[in-house]
């Protein structure tokens, strides 16, 4: 069976960057041909594209898929006051039929606007659903569920025993790392530096790192944030994160909006990507990333919606 996208505007984004009008032929699961497309085989469906634009699907690498139904319950707040009073509550009254209904609005809006790739956290619970659904979507996806065994404010319904969360991690990964031929895999997740124990971040360090797994956390995204890891630790968010090995080249933060020059330096030297969420770092009035800084550094910067409840869509575009 093979699908012929008939007379758009292709955007190759690779070899040829400049845009050009031609077809599309998909024969299964493979480009079949580019350009002008003279010979089509039998089985082919045929879609006239003409003003559309034909691209490759876009990579997201900060996602909430379980905070899609939270859209528009948590307005007008700064983001420890959000998570404490609004979005931890939130995940801890979800349940496998409202998780599984976020998780799949989320998952339609993404495909809806042309993501077909994700790095998507979960919550402290039912990561089992969430993988479920990212199979049945047919996007590409890196998925985790949030490690959480600490923190102020963090309701008992999410809060893990340092065993615990470990174990759920690696019980997932048995799970599910590289499902569906690779499309899926496991990806472990601190939420962040004030949810988890120090014991917590170093153990994640050692498993990922045996386990060849990507690490995924939030860090440096708010003063008020960046105020309290320092509090706490004694230490910058990033140098934190280098003492407990989790600033590494396997690992993406996402936000990274408030970091001095020796935390850039940090990111430089252990090759840490970051994930800039321009949109939910603007609602939640956190700041704005120094993009061009980070990028000039070269140090690799994706781009992710985030939550719908810190964004409001999950549309790249917008982005
Ligand atoms: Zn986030």
């Amino acid at each position: 069976m093979s699908l012929l996208l008939r007379g758009g505007t292709l955007l190759p984004l690779k070899d040829h960057p400049r845009p050009m009008w031609g077809d599309l032929l998909v024969s299964g699961t493979r480009i079949g041909a580019l350009g002008k497309v003279e010979t089509v085989p039998l089985d082919t469906e045929t879609v006239d594209v003409s003003g559309c634009v034909i691209m490759p699907g876009i990579v997201q690498t900060h996602i909430h898929l379980v905070q899609t139904l939270f859209r528009g319950l948590a307005e007008d707040m700064t983001l420890l006051q959000w998570l404490r009073t609004r979005v931890w509550p939130l995940e801890a009254a979800l349940d496998e039929a409202s998780l599984r209904a976020s998780v799949r609005l989320g998952i339609l809006e993404l495909l809806m606007t042309g993501t077909t790739t994700v790095l998507d956290m979960g919550t402290t619970k039912l990561g089992d659903i969430v993988a479920e659904e990212l199979v049945r979507s047919g996007l590409r996806a890196r998925f985790g569920q949030a490690m959480m065994d600490a923190g102020e404010g963090v309701p008992p319904a999410l809060l893990e025993t340092t065993r615990g969360s470990l174990d759920a991690a690696g019980a997932l990964t048995k799970r599910w790392h590289k499902a569906s031929s690779g499309r899926i895999g496991y990806v472990y997740m601190p939420r962040f530096a004030l949810s988890c124990t120090r014991e917590l971040l170093e153990a994640t360090t050692q498993l990922a790192k045996l386990s060849e797994l990507l690490v995924h956390t939030h860090s440096n995204e708010s003063v008020d944030e960046r105020n309290a890891v320092v509090m706490a630790t004694g230490r910058t968010p990033m140098q934190y994160l280098l003492d407990t090995g989790i600033a590494c080249d396997r690992t993406i933060i996402a936000h990274g909006v408030h970091l001095d020059d020796s935390e850039i330096d940090i990111l430089r030297t252990t090759k840490t990507s970051v994930a800039h969420c321009p949109s939910s770092n603007l609602k939640l009035g956190s700041g704005i990333a120094q993009v061009a800084k980070l990028r000039n550094t070269r140090i690799t910067v994706g781009l992710g919606a985030d939550g719908a409840a810190c964004n409001n869509q999950l549309d790249a575009f917008e982005e």
